[in-house]
């Protein structure tokens, strides 16, 4: 979501002929929270933001508005963005290493069920950004002890990217590498338009994987550890693809670290 289509929400909402004025103060409310939930995983630079001014904004707003849970609507703290019932569920999912069938070495942070799902679901398609530091903190976590080497996020396929106004997964390494200071993002990696995999069953998944390829803006690969970031691996097809043409172009150690996994 860009800013451009909150501040719309918000003149929509401020121009509504039966606001009173309590309504009204609940849109600024909500105007100042939803700014601060952009503006925070993402800036306009692209670079990771201090947040201390959105930290600072959202506990004001919380004395008008409390905040609510981005995945059931209960009451929260305003630094979190789920409630104590949904921190507690995603607790309960725990972390998992597993092997492609390429031989791609993928760490994920739960399963893909229950809360870690819907966290997905509503990151993706509902651009409920604030969701995306629940995951990326699950993922730092799961992530182990080295913490370190570049960080590749998988491409989304450019005209869905646009229209979403984001890209979850480098969304995604940025967040991880605001908080470990030895990674590194390198968006090397781009995807040309192609079918959706949402919807395509796993045998149509594999049989036509997505097109990946070097970008253009990458004028090097990345030297050392390598790990694709992604927000979910189902198949793995996207993963397999990206780390092969990695290795082709000479990247000797690739792994990946998404925020759910699927059973394949
Ligand atoms: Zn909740």
């Amino acid at each position: 979501m860009r800013p451009g289509r909150v501040h719309v929400a918000i003149c929509i909402r401020l121009s509504e002929p039966n606001g009173n004025e309590l309504s009204r103060a609940a849109a600024w409310v909500i105007a100042v929270r939803g700014a601060c939930a952009i503006r925070r995983p993402v800036c306009a630079t692209r670079e990771p933001c201090s947040g201390t001014i959105s930290v600072v904004l959202r506990s004001l707003s919380s004395l008008v508005a409390p905040p609510l849970c981005s995945l059931c609507g209960a009451s929260c703290d305003p630094a979190r963005a789920l409630c104590a019932g949904c921190e507690r569920r995603l607790s309960r999912l725990r972390p998992a290493r597993s092997v492609l069938p390429g031989g791609l070495e993928v760490v994920s942070a739960a399963p893909y069920e229950d809360v870690a799902q819907e966290i997905v679901r509503r990151l993706k398609f509902a651009s409920r950004l604030a969701l995306a530091e629940v995951a990326a903190e699950r993922m730092v976590r799961a992530w182990g002890a080295s913490r370190s080497g570049w960080l590749v996020p998988v491409p989304a396929a450019t005209a869905r990217a646009r229209a979403r106004g984001f890209d979850d997964a480098a969304m995604l390494a940025q967040l991880i590498a605001r908080e470990c200071p030895d990674a590194r993002i390198m968006e090397c990696l781009a995807r040309d338009d192609g079918p959706r995999q949402v919807g395509r069953t796993r045998a149509e998944r594999k049989a036509d994987p997505p097109r990946v390829r070097l970008s253009h803006r990458s004028r090097a690969l990345p030297v050392g550890a390598v790990w694709l970031v992604d927000d979910v691996v189902t198949t793995g097809s996207t993963l397999t693809a990206c780390a092969s043409l990695l290795r082709r172009g000479g990247v000797e150690r690739v792994r990946a670290l998404t925020f759910a996994r699927a059973d394949s």
